[in-house]
């Protein structure tokens, strides 16, 4: 930062068209229909896949749970934060992602700021898709591993990479479903790559494959994710990491791997560590959401049916979606100025889709998500706006 005065800095951001400002709803359960600025929008920027952050079922159980154990948690786990509605989310949770054992983290980011530098440490070498989260980013950077950045979805590009790295544990990072492009890692193919390598290595020289399925959960395979999508059986060397902030409509992060693979996560990821517990109000809510989705299908194939229509009618109008298969659509108009004036011209038509810039993504983008409580009107104004912003 040189000698620049923080109010330089954001001068500079400003005129480069990079400032960033906060804009909070106003009151209304609906996270479709959104009050900014006092005015109606329709939502095209949550991650609430299912519309389960407004589901009455997902409240009540956070409600009973909050009279039941309160508001806070006053401790870490370790101490007395936990209760026992944390104990049968985590066995809920390994059920469903077919795993020995679970744990729950605060977010997604706290998970994986956490348990990657648990899981590799200095010495160790980790491979990361070049489009991994922010979150991946930083876990990488506090393990100290040396870090090798593979080209993105790129399998060949990363067996070359590992063949040329002798003797360390690796470690494979991968998002399932890659939150800015909505593109689908190909899973089974490093799947086969890692499961090949380890048929020839012993521990502990074995290759650790770390999914991010922050998008996956509850949208992909039915609900359970990127490894029943590509119908992979979770190995003792599979760990996946997930966030129940996204599809299942709650809140908080969560690795889902081998018991020990777990138990050395409580013994030595600091954010799970040094960080208070969250409230039984939020598992609760979490708990409701992983019972929903496995009682019930509708809302996935309305999310299909959402995603199918509206990306095929984008399509229809000539846009640009990179290599879009998930409900996460990126639209790409221009460059930085050309994308925010864009957003401003949808805003007009009281739909609120973000510009989303650098350096978050190189290239600057409008990115929709479309969810499962989208109606068709909600569908048909914003192709309306689309189709006039262009
Ligand atoms: C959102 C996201 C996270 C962080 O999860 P939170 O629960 O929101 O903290 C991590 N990884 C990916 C790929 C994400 O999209």
């Amino acid at each position: 930062m040189n000698n620049m005065t923080f109010s330089q800095e954001l001068d500079r951001l400003r005129q480069d068209n990079l400032l960033r400002f906060i804009k909070d709803r106003g009151e209304g359960y609906n996270l479709v229909r959104i009050s900014i600025e006092g005015n109606e929008h329709i939502n095209f920027s949550s991650n609430d896949y299912l519309g389960l952050a407004t589901n009455r079922l997902l409240m009540s159980a956070a409600k009973k749970a909050m009279e039941r154990y309160g508001s806070g948690s006053g401790a870490s786990r370790l101490l007395s934060g936990g209760t026992e509605l944390h104990k049968e989310l985590e066995n809920e949770l390994a059920k469903f992602k077919g795993t020995e054992s679970a744990l729950i983290f605060n977010s997604g980011y706290t998970a994986n700021v956490s348990a990657i530098p648990s899981i590799a440490r200095e010495g160790d070498v980790i491979f990361s898709d070049e489009l991994n989260h922010a979150s991946i980013i930083d876990g990488c950077k506090l393990s100290r591993a040396k870090k090798i950045v593979y080209r993105h979805r790129d399998v060949e590009h990363l067996s070359e990479l590992i063949k040329k790295e002798k003797g360390n544990k690796k470690i494979v990072i991968t998002d399932s479903v890659f939150s800015m492009d909505g593109d689908i890692a190909p899973l089974r193919k490093i799947y086969e790559l890692c499961h090949y390598l380890n048929s020839k290595l012993q521990p502990p020289n074995s290759i650790l494959l770390y999914i991010d399925d922050a998008h996956g959960t509850g949208v992909l395979g039915g609900g359970a994710g990127v490894l029943k999508h590509f119908n992979i059986n979770p190995e003792p060397w599979t760990i996946q990491m997930g966030t129940f902030s996204k599809a299942l409509g709650s809140y908080g992060g969560f690795i889902a791997a081998t018991e020990d693979i777990i138990g050395w996560l409580i013994n030595t990821a600091r954010g799970f560590i040094y960080s208070t517990a969250l409230p039984a109000c939020v598992t609760a809510a979490s708990a409701a959401a992983l019972h929903l989705l496995q009682k019930d299908n509708s809302l996935l194939e309305k999310l299909s049916q959402n995603r199918d229509r509206l990306f095929n009618d984008i399509k229809n109008l000539g846009f640009d979606t990179l290599q879009s298969e998930t409900p996460i659509i990126p639209i790409v108009v221009g460059n930085t100025e050309q994308t925010l004036k864009f957003s401003d011209a949808l805003r007009n038509k009281r739909i609120y889709a973000p510009a989303i810039r650098p350096p978050t993504t190189k290239v600057p983008r409008i990115r929709i998500t479309v969810t499962a409580a989208h109606d068709e009107e909600d569908i048909n104004r914003l192709l309306d706006a689309l189709s006039f912003a262009k």
